[in-house]
C-alpha cells in the first residue's frame, strides 16, 4: 500500500510477519548533574538492536534521566550514546527525534484535536508530509494500536489506556529505530494497563528496540531481553530476567525485590 512504510507495522490486522528495523545504542560513560545534584554517575548500557531492555529501579535513582538523555531531551555531560554506531550527541535534535521516540507517563496528546490529529501532526510538523499522505500514515498506525474506530474521538473522550496507544501510535508513527517508553502505564486504571503492555509487548516481538521503564515485573520479567537495575544513578546490575529476579546478587537489588514483588 501506499502508506506503507519501510519498516513497520504492528496489530492484528497486518499479522505478525511484519518486522521493524530496530536500531542499536551503545551508552557509554553517560553522566548527567541538575546543578549540583550528580543524577548519572558514568552508566554503560549496550542494547542490541531488535530488543527490550526494561530499566527497573528505585524512585530517583535516574531512569527517566537516561531515557531523556538516550534523545537529548536532556543533554549529558559526558560520555557517549550510539545510535547504530553514530553519535546521537552531535546529531540536530529533530533528526535524533525522529529515530527515537518517546512515550510518557501523561500521554501528552493536544487535548483540542482528535486522536487521528494528534497522530497527523507529528508527520505534518515534523516530517512535513502532505496532509493527505499523513492522514492514510495515522490511520494506518490507529489500525495497529487497534484504534481504528476512535480516529474522530478527541483525548478525553477516549479512556486512559486507548489515549495512551495513541500516543503509541503517534510514536510509531515516525518510523523510528528506538522507542522509550517512560512508566507508560503507571498513570492508567488497573483493568487498562493489560492492553498498552500487551502492545508493547507485540512491539518488541516485532522487533522494535525498546528502553523500557517500568514497575511492571511481570511484563519485564516475561517481554525483556535485558533488564538493568539502577540506584543512585548507577546501573548496579544487568541482566537476563532470570539473572535479576531469581538470583540477584547485590544486597540493593535483593532490598528492591523485596519491596516491589
Ligand atoms: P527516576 O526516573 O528514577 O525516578 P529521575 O531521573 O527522574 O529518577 O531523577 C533523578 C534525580 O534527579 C532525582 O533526585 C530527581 O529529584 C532529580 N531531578 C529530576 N529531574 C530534575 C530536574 N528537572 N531538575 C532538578 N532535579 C531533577
Ligand atoms: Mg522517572
Amino acid at each position: 500500500a501506499a502508506a506503507a512504510s519501510p519498516h513497520s507495522t504492528v496489530g492484528a490486522a497486518s499479522g505478525d510477519s511484519r518486522h521493524f528495523k530496530g536500531g542499536a545504542l551503545q551508552i557509554r560513560d553517560v553522566r548527567m548533574a541538575y546543578g549540583e545534584l550528580d543524577v548519572l554517575k558514568g552508566v554503560d548500557l549496550d542494547i542490541a538492536a531488535g530488543t527490550v531492555t526494561c530499566i527497573i529501579g528505585p524512585s530517583g535513582s535516574g531512569k527517566s534521566t537516561l531515557l531523556r538523555c538516550m534523545n537529548r531531551l536532556v543533554e549529558p555531560k559526558g560520555g557517549d550514546i550510539r545510535l547504530d554506531g553514530e553519535s546521537i550527541l552531535v546529531m540536530k535534535p529533530e533528526k535524533l527525534r525522529r529515530r527515537v521516540g518517546m512515550v510518557f507517563q501523561h500521554f501528552n496528546l493536544f487535548p483540542d484535536h482528535t486522536a487521528l490529529e494528534n497522530v497527523m501532526l507529528a508527520l505534518t510538523k515534523i516530517k512535513k508530509m502532505p496532509r493527505q499522505k499523513a492522514r492514510r500514515v495515522a490511520e494506518a498506525r490507529l489500525t495497529d494500536v487497534g484504534l481504528a474506530a476512535r480516529g474522530d474521538h478527541r483525548p478525553a473522550s477516549l479512556s486512559g489506556g486507548q489515549q495512551q496507544r495513541v500516543a503509541i501510535a503517534r510514536a510509531l508513527a515516525m518510523d523510528p529505530e528506538v522507542i522509550l517508553f517512560d512508566e507508560v502505564t503507571s498513570a492508567l486504571d488497573p483493568e487498562l494497563v493489560k492492553g498498552v503492555l500487551d502492545l508493547m509487548a507485540t512491539l518488541g516481538r516485532q522487533g522494535m528496540t525498546m528502553a523500557v521503564v517500568t514497575h511492571e515485573m511481570g511484563f519485564a520479567r516475561r517481554v525483556a531481553d535485558q533488564v538493568v537495575f539502577m540506584d543512585e544513578g548507577r546501573i548496579v546490575e544487568a541482566g537476563s530476567p532470570q539473572q535479576i529476579f531469581d538470583n540477584p546478587q547485590s544486597e540493593r537489588l535483593k532490598r528492591f525485590l523485596a519491596e516491589v514483588l
